[in-house]
């Protein structure tokens, strides 16, 4: 299975919002083993279509790192219906390459999404799992972890992004 590369901030496809895929699309299925291949390969738990580029909302989850089959979970079309509680977590992000920081998420979230499968399904999860609902879905609306950092937090970082701004305008 081929190994897709992550784009990394500041790439345009990040920021934009992805489009309603058709769960009957045959070609899904692939795509999602490689996007599956490609979030252990970089020893991530989610990754978004729109990390390799392609702006349709489909993203994968797995906790376990690939230790469990029964953790993988296709998102397809998710849409976060509740959130509750607040924590402050570090958080990274693949499209993020080394970095990490405290990051203001809801305690839980509910999402509704379709399988792999056509069915239509609500997962509610905190923890890890929950966390990562949010941060897929995200990723989906064009919003980054980013947005959800502490002011503290923010300043801290800012170097970091400028020198990947700069990087990214050299390449
Ligand atoms: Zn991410």
């Amino acid at each position: 299975m081929p190994i897709l590369t992550v784009r990394q901030f500041p790439d345009p496809v990040l920021r934009q919002r992805s489009q309603d895929v058709d769960p009957s699309d045959p070609s899904l299925k692939a795509l999602v083993a490689d996007l599956f291949d490609t979030m252990y390969a970089a020893e991530g738990v989610g990754l978004a279509a729109n990390q390799v580029g392609l702006a349709i909302r489909l993203a994968v989850i797995d906790t376990t790192g690939g230790r469990d089959p029964e953790a993988r979970l296709v998102l397809l079309n998710p849409q976060i219906i509740a959130v509750d509680g607040e924590v402050e977590e570090e958080e990274g992000c693949l499209s993020f390459a080394g970095l990490r920081a405290k990051t203001r998420r809801g305690e839980s979230a509910k999402v509704r999404a379709v399988g792999l499968d056509g069915q239509p399904f609500e997962i509610e999860a905190s923890g890890l799992l929950g966390k990562a609902l949010q941060h897929e879905v995200d990723h989906l609306n064009g919003r980054l972890w980013i947005d959800h950092l502490p002011l503290a937090q923010q300043a801290l970082l800012s170097g970091k992004l400028k020198q990947m701004r700069r990087d990214a305008a050299k390449a």
